[in-house]
């Protein structure tokens, strides 16, 4: 029987960790970290996901701004709104909920953020410095899924990683994050032949690929661990991962379930970028101020 790693409660420490360094900000200097969420047009599940981050933030203390924005909305536009964004002194961070309206180009809006506020660390500047090991931001949900192995007490170094998937914002950063850890990683994809068996010789096995009951017992190392990214609905309209949990959970030493699992921890991720981002905008207008005495 697998420990089941509970994501609640690990993004649980993680926004405590968060609402107490923003309380500490807020009494000593009297800021309070802000973040603006940008959605535009309709689509549900981004509609969740916006909200959620809102309550994350009333959560912790901070200041939030979403901005909506119908389907119709100009590249232009949106472009002009994340320039007022990047130049508002009570922003820290700033997140444009993807996906947008096809009309829209989201490589050009991600790289119109402010490095220093792009918290979700999409853009350009923050996957290079992920890449090179410099990370002012680290992704969220990679970043969220290297705190839920840490929780475990697993040691990485010399261990056998492998992640399913190849996305930007899932699978190649969370390769990167377990290499920086010193683990041997193998990033496989819809192209990767002898799935299973690569599979079955992981230490640590992340599965980010979007498919229902795709991670099957044969696939999985007796004790291994399992991370299971994937957001899914069965054929019941059930939301489930990748990993067909029933038989894979016996077999593993630890797991993540969902709903519970790497879901929570991307906002609490979320959270401590913003923090971050507030700390380094006050670090660097006291350096300033300093200068000009
Ligand atoms: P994506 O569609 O961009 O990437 C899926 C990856 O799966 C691709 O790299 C593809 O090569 C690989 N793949 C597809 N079929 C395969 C096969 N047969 N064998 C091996 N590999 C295969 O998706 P993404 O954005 O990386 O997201 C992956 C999953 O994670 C989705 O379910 C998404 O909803 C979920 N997700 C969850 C969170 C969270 O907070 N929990 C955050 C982001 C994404």
């Amino acid at each position: 029987m697998a420990t089941i790693i509970d994501g609640k409660q690990v993004a649980a420490e993680v926004k405590a960790r968060v609402a107490k360094e923003a309380q500490r900000l807020g009494d000593e200097l009297g800021i309070t970290p802000g973040l603006a969420v940008i959605i535009v047009g309709n689509d549900p599940a981004s509609k969740i996901y916006v909200s959620n981050k809102k309550k994350a933030c009333d959560e912790v203390g901070f200041y939030s701004e979403v901005i909506r924005k119908p389907e119709k909305t100009t590249q232009r536009e949106l472009l002009e709104i994340i320039d007022t964004l990047n130049k508002r002194i009570d922003i820290d961070g700033i997140l444009v909920q993807l996906p947008l309206p096809k009309h829209i180009s989201e490589k050009a809006v991600i790289s119109a953020i402010s490095p220093k506020k792009d918290v979700d660390a999409f853009s350009p500047f923050n996957v290079g410095k992920v890449m090179i090991g410099e990370s002012v931001f680290l992704p969220c949900t990679p970043a969220g899924v290297m705190e839920l192995i840490k929780s475990t007490g697993v040691e990485l170094s010399g261990k056998n990683c492998v992640v399913i998937g190849r996305s930007n914002i899932v699978g190649k950063p969370t390769a990167l994050l377990l290499l920086q850890q010193n683990a041997t990683v193998t990033i496989c994809h819809s192209k990767t032949q002898n799935l299973a068996e690569v599979c079955s010789k992981a230490d640590v096995l992340v599965s980010a690929v979007g498919k229902p009951n795709f991670v099957t017992a044969d696939m999985v190392k007796e004790g291994a661990v399992v991370i299971d990214v994937g957001i899914n609905h069965n054929e019941d309209g059930k939301l489930c991962g990748d990993v067909k949990f029933d038989e894979v959970e016996p077999k593993a030493g630890f797991i993540t379930p969902v709903p519970g699992g790497v879901g929570p921890m991307t906002i609490a991720m979320l959270m401590e970028n913003t923090l971050k981002a507030t700390i380094l905008k006050e670090k660097s207008s006291a350096k300033k101020a300093a200068k000009k005495q």
